[in-house]
């Protein structure tokens, strides 16, 4: 079975150095944030190209700082996408502001920023769009919008580590950038983890607050806080692996343009770029009209697919309190019944590329004899 990501040949990959790393944290004794962590937050923020990286537990984490960090909170509203993983609209919720939500626009599965108009209330206090699959939401348009209203921009960061939109590296274009370092993303801690990036070294030292209690000195809690601090064994990990994720990224890369080349053919509908964007292919999602049956025939195949994400926001039972029905965000729905993610990650082979795209031709053939 080709898997949907492979964890374990990356960590074979870079074992000693890993190991090595690990080892070291174990040994140091000093496991949680210290020098492993600090190390990597000045890592990330000259990868992301920003001023600060403040390392936490979890994206979620990241995302529930960044809107405390940016004041927002009950009485609140924050926009963003029904077509994204829970963690974003939980988040919302977390920090006691109202989760408004607004449909994507179908190329880039991203915010539209051309309905933002619509749901902008005396409330509206931030917009938190979600760079989804590893391709940057339309930032210029959002950027504009935010600064005609005074909103925040707080980016969801957490599929596209090194994406850029018209050269300028996520995470850095808003006020506050969140990624995640959970296992399968493109830049995967061997636990969890997560980051917030900012060039504001007031917000950078409210979040560094935040996150360990409220306190710059112990036992001095001049913020409601919380434990959101990173183990060192992450830092050290994520140090380790950050020096790489230039060359996964190209490899995800290549794969997807593999794929470019060879499934339009058979008349799959494949990923678009839009101008200025760099892909960094978290997700390499089609989209197809059969897609269960699509799903259904690759396992028999020995290829393994996944759905990001079956049912949006709106539809989720958790979030009934936000009061939507089915339609209320058509593209979000449409995408939510046709998405289909392929295998990428670095280490697919050629030959289990070709495996992939054998199996879809199997059914493009499969299809036009039906
Ligand atoms: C993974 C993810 C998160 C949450 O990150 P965790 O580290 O799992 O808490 C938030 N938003 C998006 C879009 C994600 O993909």
């Amino acid at each position: 079975m080709i898997p949907l990501v492979d964890l374990k040949s990356q960590y074979l990959s870079l074992k000693a150095e890993i190991d090595q790393a690990v080892l070291a944290v174990l040994a140091s004794s000093q496991f949680v944030l210290g020098q492993e962590v600090a190390t990597f937050e000045d890592q990330f923020a000259a990868y992301t190209q920003t001023r600060y990286a403040v390392a936490v537990n979890s994206g979620t984490s990241a995302l529930h700082l960044a809107l405390l960090a940016a004041d927002i909170g009950p009485g609140d509203e924050v926009i963003t996408t029904p077509h994204t993983f829970i963690a974003t609209v939980a988040a919302i919720a977390y920090s006691g502001a109202t989760p408004v939500l607004v449909d994507i626009e179908p190329r880039s599965f991203t915010l539209d920023p051309t309905q933002l108009a619509a749901h902008l209330t005396p409330r509206t206090k931030a917009l938190l769009p979600v760079h989804l699959y590893g391709q940057a939401a339309d930032m210029t348009a959002i950027m504009a919008f935010a600064q005609q209203h005074g909103l925040v921009v707080i980016e969801d960061a957490a599929q596209a580590h090194g994406a850029t939109y018209h050269g300028q590296r996520v995470g850095s274009i808003g006020l506050l950038g969140c990624f995640s370092f959970y296992p399968g993303k493109n830049l995967g801690a061997y636990g969890e983890g997560g980051a917030i990036t900012t060039n504001d070294p007031e917000l950078a030292r409210k979040l560094r607050m935040l996150r360990d209690w409220g306190a710059e000195q112990r036992y001095h809690h001049t913020l409601k806080g919380f434990n959101y601090r990173m183990d060192a064994i992450q830092g050290a990990v994520l140090r380790v692996k950050l020096a790489y994720l230039a060359q996964w990224t190209r490899a995800r890369q290549a794969v997807a343009a593999r794929y470019a080349a060879a499934l339009p053919a058979l008349g799959l509908r494949t990923p678009e770029v839009l101008a200025g964007r760099s892909h960094v292919y978290h997700v390499y999602a089609i989209r197809v009209a059969q897609r269960d049956q699509l799903q259904a025939f690759l396992h028999t195949q020995g290829v393994a697919t996944g759905i990001h994400y079956p049912i949006p926001v709106h539809l989720q039972e958790a979030f009934a309190e936000l009061g939507h029905q089915p339609g209320a965000f058509p593209q979000s729905e449409a995408a939510a019944r046709e998405v289909l993610s392929l295998p990428i990650y670095p280490e697919l082979r050629p030959e289990q590329q070709d495996q992939v795209i054998a199996a879809l031709a199997a059914w493009a053939r499969q299809s036009s004899e039906a």
